[in-house]
């Protein structure tokens, strides 16, 4: 098998094609094991044999990283975090010695900001980009995405490296990119002209930001689903896409289709956990482009299908520098499903729903945000932000309050008969108990009260003492 694989960049398929590869989306699983193994035994020697890093990791190992046998084998290989990266590279900076390329190869420098520690530093270089524009746009062209349409993204264009793939895979797909980018002040405002007055068919964003966007259109007098124009949308960096309320409030809000992307910026923008046009929800893993095991969070064995657990992820063929069993930190739990697009991939059926460390564990249950966001936005009189306010009793035992903003004018009624306003809380408490299994504390907030977020809303306030 040649490796890393050649692509033919002037390749199309015929637009009423469903699959962008036909044989590698609906391959049997059996013969894509084969065939991913294949591709990890080569992107496991390549990366030993190069990698200063990975000669050191992969030293005293029970199976040899240069001659894999098995997808058995390639999980005896030591998962790396994200610690691991950030202790490399602060040891032999900027990129570490994961590098198998020379440092002048290197055509994108990109990386994490480092707001909960030291950033992390990706190089990548010139192939890899071309492979990844390959990949991308196999993906988006399962989306729903043609030549025909217009490709707006509305996300900041810096070291976040989730614009840059929806571009690039959009540009290798032939459609109309408009790079629009996001954060700058009054930019959501000239988001929504241009909105209406380029209708683009298709947006890339967070979930966060779409719904921000069409909260602005209306207070501009803009009705979104009128006068815009979108078919669809495709999100990452943020699990609303798959959270079903908030899912179904952004398709009727546009009057457009979404679908759900992500993994990890250290594995992107090799785009490979992915919905199709079909999917309600849920990401397919597209395994040949990056490899995906669950793996339990505590014993760190690989889980089988239809368990919950950490996704770990493998590059397949990068040369830059490869990242081997990158453990993501985020829970989901994957399965076969019966999607009418007919691909044969695992599945993230709800897409991915938390990380590890957001976990709340609230009298022994567990509870993720994304969960409560699903019951707030199924509530009539929800005013569209929330907070969640953890705290510690005496006792040791975790208390968490849900501050939930309220519609204006259901709020206004409090006024003259708070009354009204405590059977809302009381409502709101009673889903919240039913949907995750616990009781909680409800305070209500008149909408508006919450910042909006023009990129990953922060939603947790953590009160506990270490
Ligand atoms: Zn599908």
């Amino acid at each position: 098998m040649e490796w890393p694989p050649k692509y033919r960049h002037d390749f199309y398929p015929a637009a009423d094609q469903e699959y962008w590869s036909p044989e590698l989306e609906t391959m049997p699983p059996a013969d894509r094991d084969r065939h991913t193994l294949a591709k990890l035994q080569s992107q496991v020697r390549y990366a030993y044999q190069n990698s200063g890093f990975y000669q050191e990791f992969y030293k005293d190992l029970p199976v040899d990283p240069a001659d894999l046998q098995s997808l058995e084998e390639f999980a005896q290989l030591p998962i790396l975090t994200k610690e691991d990266i950030r202790h490399e590279q602060e040891q032999h900076p900027p990129y570490g010695r994961f590098l198998c390329v020379p440092p002048e190869e290197i055509f994108r420098v990109h990386g994490t900001s480092g707001t909960t520690g030291r950033p992390t530093v990706f190089g990548i270089g010139k192939d890899d980009w071309d492979r990844i524009g390959e990949a991308h746009a196999r993906i988006l062209w399962g989306a729903g995405l043609r030549k025909d349409d217009t490709v707006m993204v509305a996300a900041v264009f810096s070291l976040y490296v989730g614009s840059w793939g929806a571009l690039v895979g959009a540009e290798r797909l032939g459609a109309t990119c408009f790079p629009f980018g996001s954060g700058a002040p009054g930019q959501t405002e000239r988001a929504v002209e241009w909105c209406s007055m380029v209708k683009p068919s298709a947006l890339y964003a967070t979930p966060s930001y779409a719904l921000y966007l069409a909260e602005t259109a209306r207070q501009m007098g803009f009705d979104p689903k009128e006068d815009f124009g979108f078919r669809f949308m495709f999100f990452s960096g943020e699990p609303g896409a798959s959270v079903p309320a908030t899912r179904r409030l952004i398709e009727e809000t546009f009057g457009c289709y979404i679908v759900d992307q992500g993994s990890m910026a250290e594995m992107t923008p090799w785009m490979s956990n992915s919905g199709c046009k079909h999917l309600d929800g849920g990401m397919h893993l597209w395994q040949d482009i990056v490899y995906t095991e669950m793996v339990d969070p505590q014993t760190k064995l690989n889980l089988p299908l239809g368990e919950e657990g950490v996704p770990v992820y493998s590059h397949t063929e990068r040369t830059s520098q490869p990242m081997i069993r990158y453990w993501s930190g985020d829970i989901a739990r994957w399965d076969m499903v019966d999607c009418p697009c007919g691909r044969t991939y695992p599945t993230l059926v709800t897409g991915i729903y938390g990380r590890v460390d957001d976990m709340i564990i609230v009298r022994g249950q567990n509870v993720f945000p994304s969960r409560i966001e699903d019951v707030l936005r199924g509530m009539d009189e929800f005013g569209g932000e929330f907070r969640l306010v953890l705290e510690r009793e005496s006792g040791q035992m975790d208390r968490l309050t849900v501050q939930a903003e309220v519609l204006a004018q259901e709020y206004a009624a409090q006024e003259f008969n708070p009354a009204e306003l405590e059977q809302i809380r009381e409502r709101f408490t009673a889903e919240l108990r039913r949907a995750i299994g616990v009781s909680v504390g409800v305070q209500l907030k008149l909408e508006g009260e919450f910042e909006r977020t023009q990129f990953k809303a922060r939603r947790i306030i953590d009160l506990r003492t270490p």
